[in-house]
């Protein structure tokens, strides 16, 4: 977690550069889903200005997880099986799986008991179908998403924070009863052979494995393209923050708060926002506690952090919100959309490295702990008791048991929604998500969880086109032929 907090100088709109990437019925709260209270402090020091968190500290106090780890013997031989690059979500989820057919893993991270410094939320039925419901530590009934100041829509689907250390012990757990060992350190470098790779950490430490599996995060540099990686790009700045009072419903989550009243008295990021709008998103813990986040959707150049920080100042300070502490903070930049790597090539990859973000969202934890058992089957398939796979057929049917042609295929679809969204103004994006959240919860439930077929997802579009209005189907007459372009070519070449 990096300490972003700067001070603001004069807000203006600014788009940056590509970034080096080297970085969502009355009901009451689920009572066993109370987050862990964090003790209120007699903050007079910490006091901000009005409105303005920006001056305050975070605490970020990130202890390590304590756990019993088998480590990597040194003494030892260093060949595996398999090779996992990362113990972020993706890499525990996957070593635990393979090693529990005897096949031998190793995890390699700088720190594979640091706390995950990302707040991860999901909706709650996509980790309930994975039987992951006891790692929410808090689940609101229902979320809401303000259109503007008239029309607010309510989204009868619970929503969750996802507690990032249960989530990590119990997949540390899998690992350990499975028998994977760790090593701490960075991976620098890979050496492909026919049939092992051979990496290279930072403390001189080599290790031979049949196949190595990159789950080091979006930032990887071992990942092969032979496509232009031309991302969207998310970029939020988040608090979880003390306040001394909020506005907002304790057993709804706001998924999206896309007002704009806030700007009333800024004419210059008012512009800004028409153009490139963000939006608020929050989670309110109880009446004091609540996590913060101003979001960019979507935008390409990237919209500038400061930008987007200063943005929130404005909507913080309209809302009467007053910030006494900032317990956590995080700038979050997610690479949406692009091209897949190439597949198949000799490092496999999951999670942030192999095109499991979804283009349109940048939601990744659930589709991840979804697909990475699907992985682990077809390793375990080529490696298991016989050892027989391994080579080009493995990277064969490693990369395209995780990305079928049918799902490759629905991809282009899910990056066709971020090209269109890229394109639309404030009220273009109003008008989207006022349609997008008319529709039939199968379908807005489907598309936002990547779970829809292609014969869905047209009929999505057919349906979105119904519910839209006229300013909205003339925002996609006149700009999606493009993007719609696009993605009948992409389709006709991942389909050859
Ligand atoms: C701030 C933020 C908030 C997000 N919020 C959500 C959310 O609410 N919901 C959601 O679904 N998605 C969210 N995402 C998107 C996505 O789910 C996360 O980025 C998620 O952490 C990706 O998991 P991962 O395991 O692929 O990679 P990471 O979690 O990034 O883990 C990668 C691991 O690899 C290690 N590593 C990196 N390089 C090397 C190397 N060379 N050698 C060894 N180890 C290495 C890292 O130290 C890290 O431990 C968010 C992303 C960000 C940045």
């Amino acid at each position: 977690m990096e300490a972003l907090i700067t001070p603001l100088s004069s807000p203006s709109l600014s788009i940056s550069q590509t970034p080096n990437l080297s970085s969502f019925s009355p009901l009451t709260i689920h009572p066993i889903f109370s987050p862990k209270p964090y003790k209120k402090r007699n903050c007079s020091t910490q006091i901000s200005k009005f409105g303005n968190f920006l001056d305050l500290i975070p605490e970020n106090k990130s202890t390590p997880i304590k756990f019993d780890l088998n480590w990597v013997n040194p003494s030892h031989k260093h060949r595996y099986d398999v090779i996992v690059i990362g113990a972020g979500p993706a890499g525990l989820c996957l070593a635990g799986r393979v090693a529990q057919q005897e096949i031998r893993v190793c995890v390699v991270d700088p720190d594979p008991l640091s706390m995950w410094p990302n707040n991860y939320g999901s909706w709650v039925d996509e980790l309930s179908s994975l039987n992951l419901d006891s790692c929410f530590d808090k689940i609101w009934p229902m979320a809401c998403v303000h259109i503007d100041d008239h029309k607010t829509k309510y989204l009868d689907r619970p929503y969750g924070r996802i507690d990032r250390k249960i989530l990590k012990k119990k997949l540390l757990g899998g690992c350990v009863s499975n028998g994977v060992r760790f090593h701490k350190a960075k991976v620098w470098k890979i050496d492909h052979q026919e049939f092992e790779s051979l990496i290279v950490c930072d403390d001189g430490n080599e290790f031979k494995a049949s196949l190595v599996v990159d789950a080091s995060g979006f930032a990887s540099s071992f990942m092969e393209y032979d496509k232009p990686r031309n991302y969207g790009y998310q970029i939020a700045h988040g608090i979880l923050a003390e306040v001394e009072e909020h506005p907002f419903d304790l057993d709804k989550m706001l998924l999206m708060d896309w007002r704009d009243s806030h700007m009333g008295n800024e004419p210059s990021l008012r512009v800004g926002n028409s153009r490139f709008p963000t939006f608020l998103y929050a989670m309110p813990f109880d009446s004091n506690l609540v996590f913060l986040e101003e979001t960019s959707l979507v935008s390409r150049p990237v919209l500038s952090y400061k930008e987007v920080k200063s943005r929130m100042v404005a909507r913080l300070r309209h809302m009467g919100i007053k910030v006494n502490r900032v317990i956590e903070n995080e700038k979050c930049l997610i690479p949406m959309g692009g091209p897949l790597p190439v597949i198949p090539q000799p490092i496999m990859g999951i999670g942030g490295t192999a095109g499991l973000v979804h283009p349109s969202t940048g939601y990744t934890v659930a589709k991840t702990l979804t697909l990475a058992p699907v992985l682990a089957e077809t390793i375990i398939e080529c490696l298991g008791s016989t050892r027989m796979i391994r080579g080009q057929p493995l990277y064969h049917r490693a990369w395209n048991g995780l990305w079928p042609l049918e799902q490759r295929l629905t991809r282009e679809f899910y990056r066709f929604g971020m090209e269109t969204l890229l394109k639309l103004d404030l009220d273009g994006t109003r008008n989207f998500f006022d349609a997008f959240f008319d529709l039939d919860p199968k379908y807005w439930h489907g598309f936002l969880s990547s779970r829809l077929s292609l014969m869905e997802l047209a009929m999505l579009s057919l349906s979105l086109f119904g519910h839209s209005s006229s300013s909205s189907r003339l925002d996609i007459v006149t700009k999606c032929p493009v993007p719609l372009v696009k993605m009948m070519g992409n389709l006709v070449v991942e389909s050859i």
